[in-house]
């Protein structure tokens, strides 16, 4: 029976020996029988195995994990342990869709669980090649149905994946970034997840919905989600756009971050083109613009990210002008205001006349004080060169609101009103956001003068 429960789980450690200069031990990792290694045993010596694994039992995860340091012999004896039935029933706890029942308590005791969990693998596979490691981990946890891609049937109530992600966080935290590639490269293979991201974004929006539900719980809660450092969070955002062309990275993250729908989680693709939209639909994305565009990492430069932000206003369609400057206002004063100087500096006063009308239209709905908006303008008319430049802007912003009210007040006129009176409350707002945006003009422009 001993020998059954060796054979398993040896076969994936490679008997011989590793050069691992970068790990904290450089010993060489031998695996030997157990009378080789008795004395690493301590008083467990005197033990049969059958008792040592009963007493596991009776330890929690986080304190097998601190025993499995003890030494190689003890290691050695769990990660048997490990792929014993009684081992992986207990370490593998399934319990997944009993959130409703039990609330949130057993869902947050679930994914403390996987840490530990991850943490007793790190532990345990310490001295180990990285691709070695991910194998060995793979097969163990390749019994969870759940952890797979589309192993699920009912995916949004399911927390297999979120406990999977925080298992990988704990394994791979402190990895560096060579073996974080290898990481990633290990779960695209495992995945086809750039096979399946490439069948997304060439096909229509919304004519793969399932795969793109998929794909985006598969990035937010295995691979971005669980991260504490906002640069590990960059590494793997990276690692999934970078491989695509502008085009369907902004796809790509309309997918992973977009608005879904609060009924079944799918992505709401004609959320931006409607209607005037909320704050909370359009959240995800400008953090994950803020994300990297903040973080310095050299694969994104300003550029990107601001290409990125304008290849992201057409998807699926040209957005509404108000949802694009709501998007900009919420990622934050640097993206909007370097987003409005590439505009200015292509010459193109009149499509950002109108932007400042609608950031002025955002403000007064969204509460936001309208002098942000004024120095906004004062700014983005300092990157035009000469005063001609300059006024010819100011001349456009102006008749920007005119022209925006004027369609407003066709659009209320010619009846197609809904039941909410949307398109005459919206017209309500344009007129005061225009009076509260002049009045900042003023403020400034008659301080100026009386000092
Ligand atoms: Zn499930």
């Amino acid at each position: 029976m001993m020998t059954s429960i060796v054979n398993t789980s040896f076969t994936l450690i490679p008997n011989q020996k590793y050069r691992r200069s970068n790990r904290r031990s450089s010993h060489s990792y031998i695996i030997g029988s157990d009378s080789q290694n008795l004395s690493t045993l301590g008083d467990f010596k005197a033990l049969p195995l059958e008792l040592f694994q009963i007493i596991l039992e009776y330890l929690s995860v986080k304190d097998i994990s601190k025993l499995s340091m003890v030494s190689k012999t003890i290691n050695h004896r769990l990660i048997n342990y490990i792929s014993t039935s009684s081992g992986s029933r207990r370490l593998l706890q399934q319990d997944f869709h009993n959130q409703e029942l039990s609330g949130r308590r057993q869902g947050s005791y679930l994914l403390e669980h996987y840490r530990s969990l991850g943490l007793l693998f790190k532990r345990c596979t310490l001295l180990l090649p990285t691709k070695e490691r991910l194998k060995y981990i793979h097969k163990i946890l390749s019994e969870v149905s759940c952890f797979k891609f589309s192993g699920c049937g009912v995916p949004m109530q399911c927390l297999g994946l979120p406990c999977y992600g925080m298992f990988l966080q704990t394994l791979t935290a402190g990895w560096d970034e060579l073996e974080c590639h290898r990481v990633y490269n290990f779960l695209c293979e495992l995945t086809n997840l750039p096979r399946k991201v490439q069948t997304v974004v060439c096909s229509k929006p919304g004519s793969a919905r399932k795969l793109e539900l998929r794909i985006r719980l598969f990035c937010r809660n295995v691979l971005l989600d669980h991260w504490i450092q906002r640069s590990d969070s960059a590494f793997w955002l990276t690692r999934i756009l970078k491989p695509w062309p502008m085009v369907n990275q902004a796809r790509l993250l309309y997918i992973i971050f977009g608005p879904i729908s609060s009924q079944d989680g799918q992505v709401v693709w004609q959320k931006m083109t409607e209607g005037p939209t909320d704050e909370t639909s359009l959240k995800g994305l400008a953090d994950a613009i803020k994300l990297l565009y903040d973080t310095d990492t050299k694969e994104w430069t300003a550029d990107d990210v601001i290409s990125l932000v304008d290849e992201l206003s057409v998807v699926p369609r040209e957005w509404l002008l108000e949802n694009n400057a709501r998007l900009l206002i919420l990622s934050g004063n640097n993206i909007c205001f370097t987003f409005m100087a590439s505009k200015a500096v292509n010459g193109r006063a009149n499509e950002l006349a109108r932007m400042i009308v609608f950031l002025a239209l955002v403000c007064e709905k969204d509460l936001y004080c309208m002098d942000w908006a004024v120095k906004m303008m004062q700014k983005v008319c300092k990157v035009f060169s000469t005063q001609m430049e300059r006024n010819n802007f100011l001349q456009n912003v102006e008749n920007a609101f005119a022209r925006v009210i004027m369609d407003m007040l066709q659009s209320v006129m010619s009846g197609d009103r809904d039941e909410e009176d949307s398109s005459f409350l919206n017209l309500f707002h344009l007129v005061n956001a225009q009076a509260n945006f002049h009045k900042e003009v003023l403020y400034i422009t008659m301080n100026n003068t009386s000092t």
